[in-house]
């Protein structure tokens, strides 16, 4: 028999960890079978010691994201192998409309860079950057045909993405009519510009103050009027992405209280590091930690908080808000005016080993690693049971993780093209071990075997994790 049986693993699922083999036929998983019930006569991946997960899908990525004056440095090719050698099978990338552009352009543009190009499955989420009549009816249109079910706006950046109240209003009744998901990039911008500009002005340039000119408290009110502005649009369904403080985390966990849908995504970057220890980094060396919402103090409850979170489901899903620049030439943009550097930190490939590490850390369970990796963001964006689960019927992304094994995180070592690491010599209690993706095997024994054009466009179904 054609096929290919993996044998002797722990399944891992959100509800449990039980020893099984999977059973893969072709691009799918054809059975989750007792240990040894499988067909005799098939080629055989053994697992034994391993943790056998579902690909992870990351829901938050920017390859080739024009920011600055500059690109993004990771494209769909580099970036979304980088992802499979971290046991990401899918990302939702953004698709981006420019204030004063055609939506169905900016998709289109978005579709002509990662076509033929991504090492793993990908999809998109909408960047609004001008909700008008027009948008509004492109929303519609992409919810309908495009397979695009979420739309992001920004409370941050005037003059570039920024939504106001009222047009971020206007999108959410019209998510709500259609069934889709507001993403929020939640800081008041207005405020930061004018917070930029004084420090700008007192000679405050080194890329500390990029994180001293975005205080929490702005990241609190702007979470806090988002779900307010969505209760007004018959709580229509808000994701608060990269959220980093504990007090916006606050206000998700009183509006899931209330049973409201609203929902968050952390991301590592807030889980490890620091205002202080890296954004803080003497001369302009913080500058390769600049990413807005920006790193947090670690005098204050932050991480803890957002572990916490992580394990009560107030935040749902990890994702990285990949956004890589390289330290020379891009990121140097900023020398001598913090405003200028570009706004990101690349980790694609870490995302899987440093919630894991977590784990190992006794911080979260087994279980609710495999779900703010991979089950929740696939149900969360409309992509399960097709991706986020090992189960008969769902496409053969599985990921062999060896929790005996250990990883180095470096600018030696990683996969994608960036000139440094924001992780640089961390190290990891366990390790990717073999990937694979629609039933092929991308990377095994440490070699790797994909190819860019193996990864396809996603059109998405609802979500189907709202209340
Ligand atoms: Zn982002």
């Amino acid at each position: 028999m054609t096929g290919l049986l993996i044998c002797g693993g722990t399944v891992v699922s959100p509800t449990g960890a039980h020893l099984a083999d999977v059973l893969v036929d072709g691009e799918t998983i054809a059975a989750v079978l007792a240990p040894g019930a499988g067909p005799a006569d098939i080629e055989t991946l053994d697992a034994a010691g391993k943790y056998v997960i579902p690909g992870a899908v990351d829901a938050h990525t920017h390859m080739e994201l024009p920011f600055g004056g500059t690109f993004a440095s990771d494209t769909f090719e580099t970036g979304t192998r980088a992802a499979a050698f971290g046991g990401t099978t899918t990302i939702i990338d953004f698709a981006v409309q420019r204030t004063g552009e055609v939506v169905q352009d900016g998709l289109a543009a978005w579709h002509a860079k990662a076509a033929g190009n991504c090492h793993v499955d990908y999809a998109f989420h909408m960047i609004l950057g001008g909700v008008d009549e027009d948008s509004l009816k492109a929303m519609d249109q992409l919810v309908a045909d495009e397979g695009i079910t979420s739309f992001k706006l920004f409370m941050a950046y005037p003059g570039v993405f920024y939504s106001d109240d009222g047009q971020i209003l206007r999108a959410m009744q019209k998510a709500r009519d259609n069934g889709s998901v507001i993403m929020m990039h939640a800081e008041n911008g207005i405020a930061i510009d004018v917070l930029i500009g004084q420090a700008l002005a007192r000679g405050e340039t080194d890329p500390i103050h990029h994180g001293l000119t975005r205080p929490e408290a702005l990241e609190a009110e702007a979470t806090s009027r988002a779900i307010y502005l969505a209760e007004v649009a018959r709580d229509c369904p808000l994701y608060i992405g990269h959220l980093s403080a504990s007090r916006a985390l606050a206000a998700v966990a009183q509006a899931r209280d209330a049973g409201r849908n609203v929902f968050a995504e952390t991301c590592p970057q807030y889980l490890y590091l620091t205002l202080e220890d890296q954004l803080g980094a003497p001369g302009f060396e913080g500058a390769k930690w600049v990413c807005s919402t920006p790193l947090r103090s670690g005098h204050e409850n932050h991480r803890a908080d957002l572990w916490r979170g992580l394990r009560s489901n107030d935040l749902a899903v990890v994702s990285t808000d990949h956004c890589p620049f390289c330290f020379k030439e891009q990121k140097e943009l900023g020398l001598g005016d913090f405003s200028k550097i570009p706004n990101g930190i690349g980790g694609v490939e870490h995302r899987l080993d440093l919630v894991y590490q977590g784990v190992a850390d006794g911080k979260l369970s087994l279980q609710r690693w495999v779900e703010t990796i991979s089950t929740t963001p696939a149900r969360m964006f409309g992509l399960y049971p097709r991706k986020g689960v090992i189960a008969p019927g769902s496409d053969a992304d599985i990921v062999l993780y060896d929790p005996t094994g250990r990883t180095t995180i470096g600018v030696e070592t990683h996969h994608m093209n960036m000139d440094y690491s924001a992780y640089e010599g961390y190290e990891i209690a366990g390790r990717v071990d073999t990937v694979i993706s629609r039933g092929t095997v991308l990377l095994s024994g440490g070699a790797y075997h994909g190819r860019k054009g193996h990864g396809r466009y996603l059109p998405r179904g609802l979500s189907t994790y709202l209340v």
